[in-house]
């Protein structure tokens, strides 16, 4: 007997009832909440409930566990109906079996309570004049009832207004991650009142991410953070629909909940992903917003298929592997750099969904948190690109090329006709300056921005702290047609050690 569960079928009470039977119970309550024929002085006609099925068994089970142990019940179960109902028609039922009739009534009416609270169930109301919206259960009645959140403060933007509003209501957005990003992306969209939010996460809250990761609490460890994410923003925003899938993000799965997206945002923290993003969006036309953070900095770049503009590999043709972009694992993270990332990638959503103004298109912004600066480059379209933008269906994934890498001291590669490009930001070359003269000091985001002049005839070896961003950057240059580029393998850190 599972002890909470939804129900497609109408509620047979007595079934229910039987396997609650127990010779120890001097008591048995029951509970049945029936549609009534009205609401609020509207008749009303029928109604329907719809429920996210995994996150609210979770939650129900708990929830009658709970009442259980605290009322000293001898058993308890709980079932909700979903679907269509008519007038009469029992929408969830509550069955509790107790020594005594003072905890079985005290269990039977903690669950139901808790029920209508904390169970993730959406009810439509058919009026004799034509059915309401969705509304959270929580908060039963008509949709013109007093707004339970009010959005007056962002309304009053002229650019915004009332129309503004409806259409953050009626849009539908993807977060590919719930991480330190997707905690900032998903608290603000919510708080925009952005309709429907789906958040994919394979993942479990641990203790290290709760620093930058203020969407869980300590005591949400070990639960699935797209579950954990979910309820909270249900506590928050109880006028959304929020929607948690707790499987990985792959290939799978990708298509077909980008596809149902208005806009997709990318919070991943590795290429693959990334990668599975862009692709998925191009695929489908759907704008996606992107966004990684390594250390103290930040990229972002959004990616709009619907207007013909320039994708992810159009700047990373190869397919990157993971581990060229640090993790914060592995690289350290301070909680106020994906937050800011992540409010940035919210604000270009809520651009894309309100067309506002200064949309980010064929660019890529660059931020860095230490020097408090900010740039943006040209990322444009790349012709080379055009079997990724235009016909996209799986492509292969290339392998990087072997010999992109050079392993010698850098006085070496000087003394054998390389020109070393040092691609590093001002701050690490002064801090660390290479033990090297001669060299040409090119900051990453210059170069990416067109900024080297590869002569054809001139063999180039870029340079940068641990050889990750000189590998990537080769890689962008090779793919440009410059076959004469090369990366110091392990940076400047393998050097003389
Ligand atoms: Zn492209």
């Amino acid at each position: 007997m599972n002890t909470f569960e939804f129900t497609h079928a109408p509620i047979d009470a007595a079934a229910l009832a039987e396997p609650l039977a127990c010779d120890a119970a001097g008591g048995f309550a029951s509970f049945e909440g029936r549609v009534r024929n009205h609401h609020a002085g509207r008749p009303v006609t029928g109604l329907e409930y719809e429920a996210f099925e995994a996150l609210g068994v979770t939650e129900g089970e708990r929830i009658v566990a709970e009442a259980k142990s605290r009322h000293g019940a001898l058993a308890a179960r709980c079932v909700h109906r979903l679907g269509r109902l008519g007038i009469g028609e029992v929408a969830v039922w509550v069955g509790v079996a107790a020594p005594h009739r003072a905890e079985a009534f005290a269990a039977c009416r903690a669950i139901i309570d808790e029920v209508k609270h904390r169970v993730p169930i959406w009810k439509k109301e058919h009026y004799a004049e034509g059915a309401s919206g969705w509304v959270n259960c929580e908060h039963p009645g008509p949709v013109h009832a007093a707004p339970a959140f009010d959005y007056s403060r962002q309304r009053a933007l002229p650019e915004v207004g009332a129309e503004g509003q409806a259409r953050l209501g009626a849009a539908r957005v993807l977060v590919v991650g719930a991480g330190g990003l997707g905690c900032a992306v998903l608290t603000s969209l919510a708080g925009a009142g952005v309709g429907a939010l789906t958040i994919v996460d394979h993942d479990t809250v641990q203790p290290s991410n709760l620093h930058r990761q203020p969407l869980y609490t300590a005591s949400d460890t070990g639960r699935p953070k797209a579950e954990a994410a979910a309820v909270r923003l249900n506590d928050y925003n109880p006028t959304l629909r929020i929607r948690a899938v707790t499987q990985r993000f792959d290939a799978e799965c990708a298509s077909a909940l980008v596809a149902e997206a208005d806009v997709v945002v990318d919070c991943t923290d590795n290429f693959a992903s990334k990668f599975l993003v862009n692709d998925a969006a191009v695929r489908a036309g759907v704008p996606a917003v992107l966004a990684s953070v390594y250390q103290y900095e930040g990229q972002l770049q959004v990616v709009r298929p619907d207007r013909g503009g320039s994708c992810l590999r159009c700047q990373w043709p190869e397919a990157t592997r993971d581990g060229l972009v640090g993790n914060c694992e592995q690289a350290g993270v301070l909680g106020p750099v994906p937050a800011v990332l992540g409010q940035l990638q919210a604000m270009e959503v809520l651009k894309i969904i309100l067309g506002l103004p200064g949309q980010l298109q064929d660019e890529l912004l660059l931020v860095d948190l230490l020097a408090c600066g900010q740039r943006r480059l040209a990322a444009p379209r790349n012709p080379g690109c055009r079997d990724v933008c235009v016909r996209i269906e799986s492509v292969p994934v290339q392998s990087t090329p072997d010999d992109l890498d050079v392993d010698l001291p850098l006085a070496a590669a000087a003394a054998a006709g390389y020109r070393v490009v040092d691609i590093r930001e001002p701050m690490e070359c002064k801090f660390e300056p290479l033990p090297l003269s001669g060299q040409q000091s090119l900051p990453l985001g210059r170069l990416l921005d067109g900024g080297l002049r590869v002569e054809p005839d001139r063999r180039y070896l870029l340079v940068c702290a641990h050889g990750v961003r000189s590998r990537a950057a080769a890689e962008f240059l090779r793919a440009r047609g410059h076959a004469n580029v090369w990366s110091l393998r392990g940076g400047l850190a393998a050097q003389g050690g």
